[in-house]
């Protein structure tokens, strides 16, 4: 885990830096309010301790800022102060820090407590982690998938570029379930996530939507090349054989695409993808639909 240190004075970085030596964590420095903030973004640190007192900007303004920034927000916040008044140690308490130190410190105490805040920030990490995540194909779920539409959304509107969306539905799942059992159509759950998973960039966002139906995010991509996407993993879904009651068992996806061009909200995306994928279903299934009409699958 890493600590991030916010002190004006050499000294007392140096001091923290010996003392926190023994616990086996990584520790960076910044040497005023605004150096502290800017380290905040570039490192995304486990814990800042932080002193009141700065010249530039106090440790009460840069934990106010930590605390408004929806990206800093989570990071705990433990002062480090040569104030020991009660006002002082509520102020800071009130702003959102996690604990208040005086200065001078004792090294055992401050390890201790500092071994305490990481504690808590890495059940919150593991808590959010799991809020995230679908249990069973380990994708990002739909909590997941909204979140972060609603951000590419706003940056979309900001910067203007494209986004698109992508719908997947498993063709005729219920049969896998009712021929093979459900624990067999769980696998085969698996194994399309881990499919379509494996065709997506690092800056798209493959999610478990619901059920046995998919979506991606696909980031600055119109229809036409999200729908490259999709077709890609609808041609290796296809190729997928999954051993079951002695059996070879095969599975097709239909997709859906659309682009936020010309639309009013995600909610909006989702509709067209959701019709494009309707189109699919309609058209026999195991093929790729854009919102605008076209098919991207030649078979
Ligand atoms: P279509 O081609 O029109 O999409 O037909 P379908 O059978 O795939 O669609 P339908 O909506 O009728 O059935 C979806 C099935 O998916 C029903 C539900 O029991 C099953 N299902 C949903 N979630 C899970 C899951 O987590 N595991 C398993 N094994 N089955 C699931
Ligand atoms: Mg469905
Ligand atoms: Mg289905």
């Amino acid at each position: 885990m890493k600590i991030l240190v916010i002190d004006d004075s050499p000294d007392a970085l140096a001091v923290a830096q010996v003392r926190l030596a023994k616990e086996g964590v990584q520790i960076v420095c910044a040497d005023g309010g605004l150096a502290g903030l800017d380290a905040a973004r570039s490192e995304k640190p486990d814990l800042v301790l932080l002193d009141l007192d700065m010249p530039d900007l106090s440790g009460f303004e840069v934990c106010r800022a930590l605390k408004a920034d929806p990206e800093l927000c989570m990071i705990p916040v433990l002062f480090l102060s040569g104030s020991s008044t009660p006002e002082d140690k509520v102020k800071g308490l009130d702003l959102g820090a996690v604990d208040y130190v005086t200065k001078p410190f004792d090294a055992f105490e401050l390890r201790a407590r500092v071994r305490a805040a990481l504690r808590t920030k890495h059940l919150q990490d593991l808590l959010i982690e799991h809020a995230s995540l679908d249990p069973l194909t380990e994708l990002p779920n739909r909590r997941a998938l909204m979140e972060r539409l609603r951000r590419e959304w706003a940056r979309m509107q900001r910067h203007g570029g494209s986004l698109a969306f992508i719908m997947a539905d498993i063709d005729h799942f219920k049969k896998v379930n009712d021929t093979y059992g459900h624990l067999v159509g769980d696998r085969l759950l698996r194994e399309v996530a881990r499919t379509i998973a494996r065709e997506c960039r690092d800056t798209d966002l493959p999610t478990r939507y619901g059920g046995e139906e998919f979506a991606i995010l696909v980031p600055d991509e119109t229809a036409e090349g999200a729908a490259q996407l999709a077709e890609r993993c609808r041609r290796k879904i296809e190729e997928i054989r999954l051993a079951a009651n002695h059996q070879s068992l095969r599975a097709t996806v239909s997709f859906g695409v659309a682009d936020g061009t010309g639309l009013e909200s995600p909610r909006a995306l989702i509709q067209n993808a959701d019709q494009a994928l309707y189109e699919a279903k309609a058209a026999g299934r195991n093929t790729v639909h854009c919102s605008a009409g076209e098919v991207a699958t030649e078979k």
